[in-house]
């Protein structure tokens, strides 16, 4: 059905490139950034003798995306969109993307426009040119963004990388190039949680950053709230490290030795001064913090065995509805 790229072929351009877009409520961007890509890839057949198509997933849109899609022209540049049956988020859409990226090197990019399609070219010289294999870019600074968010993604940086043997690249977006062989071991990766900055960075090969400057949307809204927000970045936390559970731990000895302190300090305060307890007050705060504290770290594990529950289950991350394959049109394809 899919056609596998060829990870080792003679010459990197011979692999050809697909472009990953997730869509999700972007009827309004998708013409102009159908536009854009066609043109780009115009451009590499005519200039590299590189192959490209476009994959669009669309995840379950509840506006008119799919019926745009369907609609897009497909001269110069092969097409597919596939469809899920719902909306299975972000994550999953890229995962589908790569699951049918037939033509070698991947690159995954926004449909809002925010992943300037000039730093196209730049990404897929660094891949062609400079031999990397992953290419991936990270926002140059997050000055237009709340300030709860910064400091949120900052904490959770730090969190993700706390005594990690291999750190992620704070910033990092999704916006990336794959050569073939970075490609074909993301593919091979079997958990059923993605949490694709991390595992990208975590396959190796030879990697660059390249800072940029996010646009803003050109229609529409972030379809990130705040609580997806911090989905995401459990599921990034729990799948890449363990520093929830030292935190945990940390906190349980420190809880631990201070309680074993004061028990001594109270034993000597009636064996030497002959103090009455005075109790109340000092009782329940302890009582409270022990078990607020013992409820956080109940959570904490949960969470991982919530993550190992689900890798066990071994569901399949999308369905999909409908998948369409359109070769360029003939004639109009340029090289
Ligand atoms: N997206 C998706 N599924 C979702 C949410 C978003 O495929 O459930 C797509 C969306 O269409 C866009 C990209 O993921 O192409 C980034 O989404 P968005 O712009 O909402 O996120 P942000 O740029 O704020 O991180
Ligand atoms: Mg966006």
């Amino acid at each position: 059905m899919t056609t596998r790229p060829a990870p080792n072929a003679a010459s990197p351009a011979e692999a050809g490139l697909s472009i990953v877009v997730p869509v999700y409520n972007e009827a309004a961007n998708l013409p102009a950034l159908h536009a854009r890509l066609a043109a780009l890839a115009a451009g590499f057949a005519a200039t590299r003798g590189l192959a490209v198509e476009i994959v669009y997933v669309d995840d379950g849109s509840r506006d008119a995306s799919l019926a745009v899609l369907r609609g897009l022209p497909n001269d110069g540049v092969d097409l597919q969109v596939v469809s899920f049956s719902r909306n299975f988020g972000k994550e999953a859409a890229l995962v589908a993307g790569l699951d049918h990226a037939g033509k070698g090197a991947v690159l995954f990019m926004d449909a809002d426009g925010q992943h300037p399609p000039d730093m196209v070219e730049h990404l897929v010289s660094l891949w062609l040119d400079q031999g990397y294999d992953v290419a991936f870019t990270a926002k140059a600074h997050r000055r237009n963004e709340p300030a709860l968010r910064r400091l949120f993604v900052r904490t959770f940086y730090a969190l993700l990388n706390w005594g990690a043997r291999h750190k992620i690249p704070p910033d990092a977006g999704d916006f990336r190039l794959l050569s073939p062989r970075a490609a074909a071991a993301l593919r091979q990766l079997p958990e059923r949680n993605r949490f694709f900055k991390g595992l990208s960075s975590w396959i190796g090969f030879k990697q660059i950053c390249v800072p940029y400057e996010p646009a803003e949307r050109i229609h529409g809204v972030s379809s990130w709230s705040f609580q997806s927000l911090v989905g995401l970045s459990i599921e990034g936390l729990t799948s890449f490290s363990v520093a929830p559970l030292r935190v945990a731990s940390v906190f349980g000895f420190a809880m631990a030795g201070g309680a074993f302190v004061f028990g001594l300090w109270i034993i000597l305060e009636k064996l030497i001064w002959d103090i009455a307890v005075p109790g109340y007050a000092s009782l329940m705060v302890a009582t409270i913090i022990i078990g607020g504290v013992q409820l956080i770290v109940i959570g904490v594990v949960g969470e991982y065995i919530g993550k190992i529950l689900s890798e066990l289950k071994a569901r399949p991350i999308y369905f999909i509805a409908e998948r369409e394959v359109r070769e360029a049109a003939p004639g109009a394809k340029t090289g």
